[in-house]
Protein backbone atom coordinates (compact mmCIF):
# COMPACT_ATOMS: atom_id res chain seq x y z
CA UNK A 1 0.00 0.00 0.00
CA UNK A 2 1.27 2.78 -1.11
CA UNK A 3 1.16 5.36 2.18
CA UNK A 4 3.74 7.81 1.37
CA UNK A 5 0.76 9.12 -1.58
CA UNK A 6 -1.54 9.76 1.95
CA UNK A 7 1.23 12.17 3.73
CA UNK A 8 0.88 15.59 2.78
CA UNK A 9 3.70 18.15 2.84
CA UNK A 10 2.76 21.24 4.08
CA UNK A 11 5.56 24.02 2.94
CA UNK A 12 6.73 26.70 5.28
CA UNK A 13 4.89 24.83 8.32
CA UNK A 14 5.47 25.52 11.27
CA UNK A 15 8.08 28.06 9.89
CA UNK A 16 9.85 29.17 6.66
CA UNK A 17 11.75 26.52 4.93
CA UNK A 18 10.77 23.40 6.66
CA UNK A 19 8.34 21.22 4.70
CA UNK A 20 5.91 19.80 7.40
CA UNK A 21 4.88 16.12 7.08
CA UNK A 22 1.16 16.16 7.60
CA UNK A 23 -0.27 12.71 8.87
CA UNK A 24 -3.55 13.71 9.22
CA UNK A 25 -4.40 12.79 5.82
CA UNK A 26 -3.41 9.48 6.10
CA UNK A 27 -5.18 9.20 9.48
CA UNK A 28 -8.67 10.08 7.56
CA UNK A 29 -8.27 7.04 5.44
CA UNK A 30 -9.48 3.94 7.02
CA UNK A 31 -7.62 1.49 5.31
CA UNK A 32 -4.45 3.47 5.26
CA UNK A 33 -4.35 3.89 9.32
CA UNK A 34 -5.08 0.00 9.61
CA UNK A 35 -2.62 -1.16 7.43
CA UNK A 36 0.08 1.02 9.67
CA UNK A 37 -0.88 -0.02 12.98
CA UNK A 38 -0.92 -3.96 10.96
CA UNK A 39 2.73 -3.58 9.56
CA UNK A 40 3.61 -1.87 13.35
CA UNK A 41 1.81 -4.89 14.71
CA UNK A 42 3.93 -7.15 13.27
CA UNK A 43 7.38 -5.07 13.71
CA UNK A 44 6.01 -5.61 17.46
CA UNK A 45 5.38 -8.87 17.59
CA UNK A 46 8.78 -9.73 16.50
CA UNK A 47 10.45 -7.93 18.82
CA UNK A 48 8.13 -9.99 21.92
CA UNK A 49 6.60 -6.49 22.91
CA UNK A 50 5.14 -6.44 26.53
CA UNK A 51 3.72 -2.52 26.76
CA UNK A 52 3.73 0.33 24.26
CA UNK A 53 4.51 3.61 25.03
CA UNK A 54 4.42 6.61 23.26
CA UNK A 55 5.08 10.80 23.65
CA UNK A 56 2.25 13.00 23.33
CA UNK A 57 0.32 13.69 20.91
CA UNK A 58 0.86 12.26 17.79
CA UNK A 59 2.96 10.04 18.96
CA UNK A 60 -0.24 8.94 20.94
CA UNK A 61 -2.46 8.42 17.67
CA UNK A 62 -0.37 5.68 17.07
CA UNK A 63 0.87 3.99 20.36
CA UNK A 64 -3.08 3.83 21.50
CA UNK A 65 -4.22 1.81 18.66
CA UNK A 66 -1.03 -0.42 18.27
CA UNK A 67 -1.26 -1.64 21.81
CA UNK A 68 -4.96 -2.24 21.55
CA UNK A 69 -4.59 -4.58 18.15
CA UNK A 70 -1.75 -6.45 20.02
CA UNK A 71 -3.68 -6.59 23.24
CA UNK A 72 -0.85 -4.80 25.15
CA UNK A 73 -1.47 -2.22 27.76
CA UNK A 74 -0.14 1.74 26.75
CA UNK A 75 1.88 3.99 28.36
CA UNK A 76 1.51 7.67 27.61
CA UNK A 77 4.73 10.31 27.89
CA UNK A 78 3.51 13.75 28.38
CA UNK A 79 4.59 16.69 28.79
CA UNK A 80 5.63 18.72 31.58
CA UNK A 81 2.90 18.64 34.43
CA UNK A 82 0.48 16.51 32.84
CA UNK A 83 0.77 13.32 34.60
CA UNK A 84 -1.27 13.22 37.84
CA UNK A 85 0.70 10.72 39.72
CA UNK A 86 4.26 10.27 40.86
CA UNK A 87 6.49 10.81 37.64
CA UNK A 88 10.27 10.79 36.43
CA UNK A 89 11.05 13.26 33.69
CA UNK A 90 13.89 14.33 31.27
CA UNK A 91 14.57 17.53 29.62
CA UNK A 92 16.07 17.79 26.16
CA UNK A 93 17.10 20.46 23.85
CA UNK A 94 14.78 21.84 21.21
CA UNK A 95 15.98 23.63 18.03
CA UNK A 96 15.02 27.18 20.29
CA UNK A 97 14.69 26.26 23.75
CA UNK A 98 14.36 23.22 25.87
CA UNK A 99 11.45 20.78 26.70
CA UNK A 100 10.56 18.43 29.13
CA UNK A 101 8.85 14.97 28.98
CA UNK A 102 7.52 12.88 31.64
CA UNK A 103 6.23 9.24 32.67
CA UNK A 104 4.61 7.57 35.19
CA UNK A 105 7.29 5.99 37.75
CA UNK A 106 5.28 2.92 38.30
CA UNK A 107 4.26 2.74 34.62
CA UNK A 108 6.60 -0.19 33.32
CA UNK A 109 8.45 -3.03 35.40
CA UNK A 110 11.59 -3.59 35.47
CA UNK A 111 12.65 -6.40 32.66
CA UNK A 112 9.08 -5.48 30.34
CA UNK A 113 9.90 -5.46 27.20
CA UNK A 114 8.76 -2.02 25.56
CA UNK A 115 7.65 -0.71 21.89
CA UNK A 116 7.76 2.83 21.57
CA UNK A 117 5.87 4.66 18.61
CA UNK A 118 5.81 8.14 17.47
CA UNK A 119 4.24 9.31 13.92
CA UNK A 120 8.04 10.62 13.17
CA UNK A 121 11.73 10.10 13.19
CA UNK A 122 13.83 13.64 12.47
CA UNK A 123 16.59 14.66 14.77
CA UNK A 124 16.25 11.74 16.95
CA UNK A 125 15.75 14.12 20.21
CA UNK A 126 12.30 13.57 21.32
CA UNK A 127 12.35 9.74 20.72
CA UNK A 128 16.03 9.51 22.57
CA UNK A 129 14.60 11.59 25.51
CA UNK A 130 11.53 8.94 25.45
CA UNK A 131 14.20 6.09 25.83
CA UNK A 132 15.76 7.20 28.39
CA UNK A 133 12.71 7.73 30.66
CA UNK A 134 11.63 4.33 29.76
CA UNK A 135 15.50 2.81 30.46
CA UNK A 136 15.14 4.67 33.83
CA UNK A 137 12.39 2.70 35.28
CA UNK A 138 14.50 -0.11 34.35
CA UNK A 139 12.28 -1.15 31.01
CA UNK A 140 13.81 -3.19 27.68
CA UNK A 141 13.42 -0.71 24.92
CA UNK A 142 13.22 -4.07 22.70
CA UNK A 143 12.38 -1.54 19.83
CA UNK A 144 10.97 1.89 18.07
CA UNK A 145 8.52 2.37 15.43
CA UNK A 146 7.88 5.64 13.35
CA UNK A 147 5.05 6.28 10.58
CA UNK A 148 7.90 8.54 9.29
CA UNK A 149 11.66 8.69 9.12
CA UNK A 150 13.43 11.81 7.87
CA UNK A 151 17.12 9.94 6.64
CA UNK A 152 18.54 12.83 5.56
CA UNK A 153 18.53 13.65 9.60
CA UNK A 154 21.12 11.68 11.93
CA UNK A 155 18.09 10.87 14.01
CA UNK A 156 18.64 6.84 13.92
CA UNK A 157 22.18 6.89 13.90
CA UNK A 158 21.03 8.49 17.44
CA UNK A 159 19.38 5.21 17.83
CA UNK A 160 22.09 3.25 17.78
CA UNK A 161 22.04 -0.32 19.29
CA UNK A 162 18.19 -0.26 19.09
CA UNK A 163 15.53 -1.84 16.72
CA UNK A 164 13.87 0.63 14.55
CA UNK A 165 11.15 0.32 11.94
CA UNK A 166 9.49 3.20 10.14
CA UNK A 167 7.09 2.88 7.21
CA UNK A 168 8.00 5.78 5.27
CA UNK A 169 11.25 7.30 4.24
CA UNK A 170 11.94 10.77 2.97
P1 LIG B 1 12.91 15.05 16.53
O1 LIG B 1 12.84 15.10 18.04
O2 LIG B 1 13.24 13.64 16.04
O3 LIG B 1 13.80 16.06 15.94
O4 LIG B 1 11.47 15.43 15.99
C1 LIG B 1 10.43 14.51 15.99
C2 LIG B 1 9.23 15.05 16.70
O5 LIG B 1 8.82 16.29 16.14
C3 LIG B 1 8.07 14.08 16.59
O6 LIG B 1 7.49 13.90 17.88
C4 LIG B 1 7.11 14.73 15.61
O7 LIG B 1 5.78 14.67 16.07
C5 LIG B 1 7.55 16.17 15.48
N1 LIG B 1 7.78 16.57 14.07
C6 LIG B 1 8.85 17.22 13.58
N2 LIG B 1 8.72 17.45 12.25
C7 LIG B 1 7.54 16.92 11.90
C8 LIG B 1 6.85 16.80 10.63
O8 LIG B 1 7.30 17.23 9.55
N3 LIG B 1 5.67 16.16 10.65
C9 LIG B 1 5.14 15.65 11.78
N4 LIG B 1 3.95 15.04 11.71
N5 LIG B 1 5.76 15.75 12.98
C10 LIG B 1 6.95 16.36 13.05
Amino acid sequence: MDLKNKIRVIPDFPEPGIRFKDITTLLQDGESFKYAIDKMAEFARNQNAEIVAGPEARGFVLAAPLAYAMGLGFVPIRKAGKLPGDTVSVSYELEYGKDMLEIHRDAIKPGQRVIIADDLLATGGTIKSTVRLVEELGGVVAGITFMIELSYLPGREKLNGYEVFSLVQY
